[in-house]
């Protein structure tokens, strides 16, 4: 398949691997090595850091096929399940709106953060996010975690009005707000985002 080209030339390249399916590979100035990843309703995506081909990347992709296949049908079983909660328990979105921005004014007045405004979104790609002047967001689906999960979410974004950045300061903010900051970072690592699109987890 051809290469797609973004503004800084060859960014991205789709290549199909009999048993796994479509697979991107995309460019990464951040990657220091071949990194593979399968996520529910997202697939396989390889990052290929500078001065490695597409060629040599789809190689290891094709030498970890046992493991590729292992992960893609965890992803799917996880897509399944998360179809069939969309299904069976559907969000009530205005209650589940309440809660959260309910849960972040107590929050932040118990522990004296000051954010400016809340926005509720159902995210693709994050559970939450800080902008630079303080305007919070906090994905809808947060409703459906465990509640020191939820919690988790929103302490993370209101240290983010203090520290914009994951220093080792702001870790340990967190983990006197939370006990185990990157415990529960890892625990919410294991939910997916609940809804087909395509997407990345994320907290940021
Ligand atoms: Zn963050």
């Amino acid at each position: 398949m051809l290469p797609q080209s973004g503004k800084h030339g060859v960014k991205l390249k789709k290549v199909r691997i009999s048993g796994v399916g479509e697979v991107k590979l995309e460019r990464s100035s951040r990657a220091r090595h071949i990194c593979l990843t399968v996520r529910p309703f997202a697939g396989v995506r390889i990052a290929v850091p500078r001065g490695v081909s597409y060629r040599s990347a789809e190689q290891v992709a094709r030498a970890k096929l046992p493991w590729l296949k292992k992960q893609l049908a965890k992803a799917a079983s996880m897509e399944r399940m998360a179809l069939e909660l969309e299904k069976t328990h559907p969000i009530d979105s205005r209650n589940a709106r309440k809660l959260l921005v309910v849960r972040l004014q107590e929050l932040s007045r118990k522990y004296g953060f000051a954010y400016n405004r809340v926005f509720i979104r159902n995210q693709k790609t994050r559970w939450g996010s800080c902008s630079a002047n303080n305007n919070i967001s906090l994905n809808l689906q947060l409703i459906r975690l465990p509640a020191e999960l939820m919690d988790y979410v929103i302490f993370h974004e209101l240290v983010h009005t203090r520290i914009k950045n994951h220093s080792q300061a702001f870790w340990e903010q967190l983990n006197q707000l939370v006990g185990e900051a990157k415990a529960l970072d890892r625990k919410l690592n294991e939910y997916p985002l609940l809804q087909p699109a395509d997407r990345a987890r994320e907290a940021d």
